[in-house]
């Protein structure tokens, strides 16, 4: 990593450096793409893909209630509106049955959330897509690595954002995202979006925007890209631990589809009384989260979309029951065992309360 930073200090490449288009290279062929824009979040990566696919102000992006508020903020950024569906209960992905009912005339588009690690299930949402002219961009910022029956995630549909947020399994050294796709005009109008919408110095075909994936942080995911097929083997051990230590804790483990190879960005427990449950690993020293306690529908900031509580009802049990264990490919197997015996003491306390 040393040399990696130094080599750009030496070279002062600082915007869209060398970098940027070595790392560009292999994130695309990591991803089985032809192209891949570096961008300066994830969030930018789905917005510009978006943009950069036609969804205009008007149009409608359908995308599910239960992920990150980046999901549904890009979709408004673009001047589209977000048009939310249930995930299904047991993937936590965008449940295909829900979408017939979600399309209108003004559809554009679909965004799947390839969401904990795990992909959506791709084939039945293109067919429906491709049916009816739609766009659909994965949000595949949980999943680097991840694959549907084999083919990496991002490869799948028309273009792919991915998030390089520290805490992601690929993570930069601050904030950073790509866009891959194998359509080259869309490349082409990403590399002007993102810079200003310049197709030459000072000539600017499009109102593009600064977003440009860091030189700095394109040195740190070169290096790190290296590792990340390394690092997601181990997160999938952790869960397959996980799995055999609490089959009997009175939780609800988190189900792999058979189309997948999960990455664990998030290992997602359910809990009757979570928030019990969570205050109890707290007084043992362990840490959890909750992804996302708030559906997108209860956000105080989407309020006006007008969905009332228990629209989207497998959503709402995951924001009542969900609770991510600790997961990071450094984790050990005695650490693991550690969280499992405290889940087993903690849910066992709860039952003689
Ligand atoms: C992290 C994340 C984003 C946003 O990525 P940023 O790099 O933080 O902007 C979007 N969607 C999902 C599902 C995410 O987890």
């Amino acid at each position: 990593m040393d040399n990696a930073l130094s080599r750009v200090l030496r070279e002062t490449d600082f915007i869209l450096g060398h970098a940027v288009d070595r790392f560009e290279a292999r994130f695309a062929r990591y991803c089985q793409t032809e192209y891949a824009v570096g961008v300066d979040s994830g969030t930018s990566a789905l917005e510009l893909a978006l943009r950069a696919c036609g969804v205009e102000p008007g149009d409608e992006v359908i995308t599910a209630a239960n992920t990150f508020i980046a999901t549904a903020l890009a979709i408004t950024y673009t001047g589209a509106t977000p048009v939310l569906v249930d995930v299904d209960p047991r993937t936590h992905t965008l449940d295909v049955s829900a979408l017939p009912d979600a399309f209108t005339e003004r559809t554009a588009a679909i965004i799947p959330v390839h969401l904990y690690g795990q992909p959506a299930e791709m084939d039945p949402i293109l067919a429906l897509a491709r049916r009816r002219g739609l766009v659909v961009i994965e949000d595949a910022c949980q999943a680097h690595g991840a694959t549907y029956k084999g083919k990496r995630v991002g490869s799948l549909g028309d273009a792919a954002a991915f998030s390089f947020y520290p805490a992601k399994n690929l993570g930069a050294y601050g904030d950073g995202g790509a866009v891959v796709t194998n359509d080259a005009r869309v490349a082409e109008s990403l590399r002007m979006l993102r810079n200003y919408g310049q197709s030459q110095k000072y000539v600017h075909e499009l109102r593009g925007y600064n977003r440009r994936l860091d030189t700095l942080q394109a040195a740190v995911l070169e290096v790190k890209l290296q590792y990340l097929d390394q690092w997601n083997a181990r997160r999938r051990e952790h869960a397959g631990l996980y799995e055999s230590l609490l089959s009997d804790a009175g939780v609800t483990t988190p189900e792999t589809a058979a189309y997948a190879e999960h990455v664990w960005h998030l290992y997602v427990i359910r809990a009757g009384d979570r928030d019990g449950l969570r205050r109890r690993l707290a007084e043992r020293g362990i840490a959890t989260g909750i992804h996302y306690p708030v559906p997108i529908h209860r956000q105080p900031a989407y309020a006006d979309l007008g969905y009332a509580r228990g629209a989207f009802p497998a959503t709402e049990r995951i924001a009542a029951e969900a609770l991510s264990l600790p997961m990071y490919a450094e984790l050990t197997p005695e650490m693991i065992e550690t969280v499992a015996a405290a889940v087993h003491a903690c849910t066992r306390e709860q039952v003689q309360a």
